[in-house]
């Protein structure tokens, strides 16, 4: 997949919004979904996405959208990084299959990452789900307590 090309509405993340398929959500409103990585690069890898965007990448997305999405993402991290204290976080966004990208809706990945694991992809593949469902109920907590 090139940066070029039209959006896909059967890509997973599209299936995702519609309920048409699965997903460890953390966080939702009308605009945003925040849910775990399947395959995460560190303990609390979350993805966010924008829910009526049409946009595979980053050169594509409408500016107010991109801002909302922004924003959910600082939100999101913050609950995130209070949770789970690493040490540091990274937020990541890839564009074209030759950037890295392998879902072309847009997305904004958050990775928490810890001191004493240092850069890069610590994936041990697909996560158990019992543990991405524990950790999602954890994190959900937090947005649904009262501020
Ligand atoms: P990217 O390489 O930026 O396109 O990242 C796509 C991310 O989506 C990868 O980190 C995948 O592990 C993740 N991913 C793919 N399918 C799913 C899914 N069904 N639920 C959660 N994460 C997924």
């Amino acid at each position: 997949m090139s940066l070029y090309g039209d959006y896909d509405p059967q890509n997973i993340f599209a299936q995702i919004i519609r309920g048409d398929a699965p997903c460890f959500r953390i966080y939702e409103d009308d605009d945003v979904l925040a849910f775990l990585d399947l395959f995460p690069q560190s303990f609390g890898h979350t993805l966010v996405i924008p829910k009526r965007a049409t946009a595979r990448n980053l050169l594509e997305i409408e500016p107010d959208t991109l801002c909302t999405l922004a924003l959910a993402v600082q939100k999101v991290a913050r609950v995130v990084v209070d949770e789970l204290k690493p040490d540091g976080v990274q937020l990541m966004q890839f564009n074209g299959a030759p950037g890295g990208q392998t879902v072309f809706h847009i997305h904004m990945h958050i990775v928490p990452r810890y001191a004493d694991q240092g850069l890069g992809n610590h994936a041990q593949g697909k996560a158990d789900p019992a543990e991405l469902e524990r950790l999602a109920v954890r994190l959900r907590q937090r947005f649904d307590a009262p501020a």
